[in-house]
């Protein structure tokens, strides 16, 4: 094969390599950012719900206070009752009785509600707490494996711009170094693979001039429709003398 070709395919690999490497690095602030909003939001959930525990505490206070003011005033009308001197007195004491028993009832009903209102909540809680510490486990461990894979493709980065450098100085053609940029410019691959007279990439058909001159990998080939530069490889040998008489065979 014709060094330069044969640089050129290691070039493709490299650059591919640094493409996924680039894209990994790129992509981890933004991934980074969406663990934080997973956290943010479990968070969110379970201070909100912590402030309706909150609220509906307080409501009960109201209610608690209402209660015993009612109750206070149903004792005190009792006291009364024992201290009227007519009918009329009585009739009218014993209806002031009997609607603080009513408000005494409401208040009762709405302390009802309250704790189970309460006991959703604490349920809402405890569901949000093991959200928030799942999430916490989550995060945590996937932040430290983006980070330490946006260590490693810098790594890979620094090899691949390296390796990248080593094989261009040694290009015998420096002119081939150019197409391949600027076919990987508008392509974003630079290189392709011929096959059964077609070029592997765009699957265009090769006229049979240009397919035979690409099987002798000694030149440098464009394919006439993607401009790749195209490259053969042989098929390997047969796997058994059984495949090979086969082949051979008739
Ligand atoms: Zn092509």
């Amino acid at each position: 094969m014709l060094p330069d070709l044969a640089r050129l395919i290691e070039l493709q690999e490299i650059e591919s390599k640094a493409a996924v490497a680039n894209k990994a690095i790129a992509d981890a602030p933004g991934r980074i950012a969406a663990l934080d909003a997973l956290l943010h939001d479990a968070t969110a959930a379970l201070d909100n719900a912590k402030h309706a525990l909150a609220e509906s505490k307080t409501r009960r206070g109201f209610v608690d206070k209402d209660l015993a003011a009612v109750q206070q005033r149903q004792s005190k009308y009792k006291d009364q009752l024992m201290q009227v001197k007519t009918n009329d007195e009585f009739r009218a004491m014993q209806h002031q009785i009997e609607a603080a028993a009513a408000d005494v009832g409401q208040y009762e009903e709405k302390i009802l509600i309250n704790m189970m209102e309460v006991d959703e909540i604490n349920a809402t809680i405890k569901k949000a707490e093991a959200a928030l510490k799942a999430a916490q486990s989550k995060v945590s461990a996937e932040r430290g494996a983006i980070e330490q894979d946006v260590k490693t493709q810098q790594g890979v980065l620094a090899e691949t711009t390296a390796a990248r450098a080593r094989l261009v100085a040694a290009m015998d053609n420096k002119g081939v170094v150019e197409s391949f940029e600027r076919i990987a410019k508008v392509r974003g691959t630079a290189v392709a693979r011929a096959e059964g007279e077609r070029c592997t990439v765009c699957q265009v058909r090769l006229r049979p001039a240009v397919f035979v001159q690409v099987l002798k990998n000694d030149q440098i080939v464009q394919c006439d429709s993607c401009n790749r530069i195209l490259y053969f490889v042989p098929p390997s040998a047969p796997a058994s003398p059984a495949s090979a008489s086969a082949r051979n065979g008739s």
